[in-house]
């Protein structure tokens, strides 16, 4: 048969996960009284163990939850090892109670003295055959005087803290020292105020061998501010630097034996106070059991209600579909690799090859006014194209180093490396783009690591890609052989890019014309800068030719229009000057001599680089899919799976799902309802145990 409060213990940590109301509280004992008072010389001595941090420097920042399990003998006669264990911190068992001193030092150390105390409770459980069944919080202690290095908030600080701590219904354990006068104690002070009965105060006098027998035994009477649940003396002197902590607890423990023992007379028979450890340790059982068993009604009530309603709102909210982490973190990959497959079509070979294209177009058309729309001999071959008399052996052989030169300047302008570049952004602006979406909006650190994860594919194959397909357009750096067809579809598309040109070059025109007040108003601007022009050629002849006084010529001001407008005309000029270029062009590309064939490749080098950006796109693509693409839609998938998902352990998978604000209630409402259904399977247990065991049996 389950110890009662042993039980109610278990029960009371499973409530304080569910929440941390007031209402679902099953009663503590707290333990508060001044730094120095003896609070953990006597906490200790419950324990049988020095274990709690010592020092001048505040050393407990942060509230104890103390839980201690009597673990009993074993069947076979040997004691059960004494253990700590701290459950938040995942470290196991430990042994030495001087590793759990340093644990809770440092745990109190963590908390910034900026902050002084903390609220955030430090879960410990010791484990051991000398204790009792009981929970005991470990408060700072009240802080008398604030010195240089403790601030005056601390000391309300300290207070609040200890305040919320001893509100019911918790156990108050008020520690006092029998040297300082009990009108001082801060912890009765406290208590008082909350509990002026001291219906649920128990008072420890500790360091009784410091006043005399009968000044202790007149305190312990409690006569003076009585106390309904009585005061304990002990005598709680650790007894100093010993090798081990077990005979500490047992030198102590003679101490005070010997203490009391000699002093019969005052505190034995017929005054009967209680006094000693061991007292101390049997008296806290008592209350604590028995305040157990009268919360027990009411906390199987506040259980029953919170339960039934955990229940209402888990079937209206999401009518009782359970879901798990595990779930949620499936369904998000699966949402992820349907997503990534959706856009891979973007990827196809057409598409891609599409793309280059645009690209080449580009450069064919930087190369173009490089090599021919910048060239004053340009109309020429205009004239040419349409002259029917015209043969192509006759044409310069300027024009043909002209194409070749063009045609070179293309192919080896890194085409391996910029198509490569251009598949790889688009690449990573899948992936941001597949990341950027819900639910990845929650999973911002899953996100990074598959951005991560994907670029280190690309960071990969980039350099190989590039080289290859660098490698596989080599010969056309050579060498181009072009057949009818793609002649005639490489000049359709020459004369298509042409016509855009010729449309944005007209839209510019038009916007300047807007801006600069009208058609009319532009061409006498331009008629302007064309007469500055001309002065300044005429003025730069002049100098050519040695006329001395030419620099000191005033360079003619702009009186009649302003700057800006002088520079819109100057644009002006020079997009219809490219205009009338791209014109002549386009009239050329649609002329006979064109239409004949790759023949005319001189005459017509659009159509030519037009052929030869094409073969470039569509090699490029071929090599950048095989070294690319495959590697890339190969390994992303898998990259989801190992990295995403499976080195994740069991925590991991918890707080990922949790990271969605959605499914994070879910959890929390399923989860709070199922420890609501134990909590109460337990409490219904008890009862029945309560009823054929009253009153509950006391071991020890
Ligand atoms: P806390 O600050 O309230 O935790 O107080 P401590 O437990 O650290 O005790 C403060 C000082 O009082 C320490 O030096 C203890 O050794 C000493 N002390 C504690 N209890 C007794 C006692 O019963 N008798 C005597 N003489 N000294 C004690």
């Amino acid at each position: 048969l389950m110890h009662l409060t042993r039980k109610l213990i278990e029960i009371r940590s499973m409530l304080l996960s569910i929440d941390q109301s007031d209402a679902l509280k099953l009663p503590s004992i707290v333990v508060i009284g001044s730094q120095s008072s003896g609070k953990s010389s006597v906490l200790e001595a419950i324990v049988g163990h020095e274990f709690l941090p010592k020092g001048n420097n505040m050393v407990t920042r942060r509230p104890i939850e103390l839980t201690l399990v009597h673990t009993p003998a074993k069947a076979d006669g040997r004691t059960p090892e004494e253990y700590g264990e701290f459950p938040a911190l995942g470290l196991g068992k430990i042994t030495n109670f001087a590793h759990i001193q340093q644990t809770l030092t440092d745990l109190n150390l963590a908390v910034p003295s900026s902050e002084a105390v903390s609220n955030d409770a430090i879960d410990l459980r010791i484990y051991s055959p000398n204790v009792p069944d009981l929970t005991l919080i470990d408060l700072p202690g009240y802080v008398q005087i604030s010195s240089m290095d403790q601030p005056e908030t601390l000391k309300e600080k300290i207070a609040g803290l200890c305040e919320r701590y001893i509100r019911e219904p918790n156990i108050i354990l008020a520690v006092c020292a029998a040297d300082v006068d009990l009108a001082n104690s801060p912890a009765l002070r406290a208590s008082r105020k909350v509990d002026p009965l001291g219906l649920r105060t128990i008072g420890v006098i500790t360091k009784m061998d410091l006043v005399p027998p009968e000044q202790g035994a007149t305190i312990l009477a409690g006569n003076r501010y009585p106390l309904h649940l009585g005061y304990v003396g002990v005598v709680a002197k650790s007894a100093g630097k010993t090798s081990s902590s077990q005979s500490a607890g047992a030198v102590a423990k003679r101490s005070e034996n010997d203490y009391f023992g000699s002093h019969r007379d005052y505190f034995g028979a017929p005054s009967s106070l209680m006094v000693g450890t061991d007292t101390l340790r049997r008296r806290l059982m008592e209350v604590l059991e028995s305040s157990m068993a009268s919360s027990l009604h009411g906390i199987t009530n506040a259980v029953q209600l919170e339960l039934e309603e955990a229940t209402y709102q888990f079937k209206v909210q999401y009518n009782d579909r359970r879901i798990t982490a595990e779930s949620y973190v499936a369904e998000t990959v699966d949402t992820l690799k349907s997503r990534f497959k959706d856009f891979t079509t973007q990827f196809r070979k057409p598409q891609v090859r599409e793309k280059l294209k645009m690209m080449l177009d580009e450069k064919v058309m930087d190369v173009l006014e490089q090599l021919y729309w910048l060239d004053k001999r340009t109309p020429e071959l205009g004239a040419l194209a349409v002259d029917s008399k015209v043969k192509p052996q006759d044409v310069d052989p300027y024009w043909r180093h002209k194409l070749e030169a063009a045609s070179s300047l293309l192919t080896k302008s890194g085409v391996g490396r910029d198509s490569t570049l251009l598949v790889a952004d688009g690449l990573r602006a899948l992936i941001d783009s597949i990341v950027s979406g819900d639910p990845f909006t929650y999973h911002p650190r899953a996100a990074e690591r598959l951005v991560q994860f994907s670029h280190m594919i690309l960071r990969e194959r980039i350099g190989v890609t590039s080289d290859q397909v660098e490698n596989c357009i080599k010969p056309f750096k050579y060498e181009v052989d072009v057949d009818e067809r793609e002649w005639e579809q490489g000049r359709g598309r020459a004369a298509e890019l042409f016509q855009m040109e010729i449309t944005m070059c007209e839209s510019k025109l038009k916007e300047i014309k807007k801006k600069v007040g009208g058609g009319r108003r532009l061409s006498s601007l331009l008629g302007y800068v064309r007469g500055l022009e001309e002065q300044a050629r005429e003025r730069k002849n002049r100098r050519l030719a040695g006329e001395e006084d030419a620099q000191e010529e005033p360079e003619p001001e702009s009186y009649r229009y302003p700057p800006g407008q002088i520079l819109d005309a100057r644009h002006a000029m020079l997009y219809s000057d490219r205009l009338s270029i791209l014109k002549l062009r386009l009239i050329a590309l649609k002329s006979k001599r064109c239409k004949a064939g790759p023949e005319s490749d001189v005459l017509c080098p659009e159509v030519f680089l037009n052929v030869v950006a094409d073969k470039l796109a569509y090699t490029s693509t071929m090599f950048i899919n095989i070294e690319l693409l495959d590697h890339f839609f190969d390994q992303l998938p898998r990259g989801i799976d190992s990295r995403l998902i499976y080195d994740l352990d069991r925590k991991e998978i918890e707080e990922f799902a949790r990271e969605n604000p959605v499914v994070k209630r879910h959890l929390d409402l399923q989860e709070r309802k199922d420890k609501l259904e134990e909590v109460m399977k337990q409490l219904n247990s008890l009862s029945t145990l309560r009823t054929d065991t009253q009153p509950a049996p006391r071991r020890q």
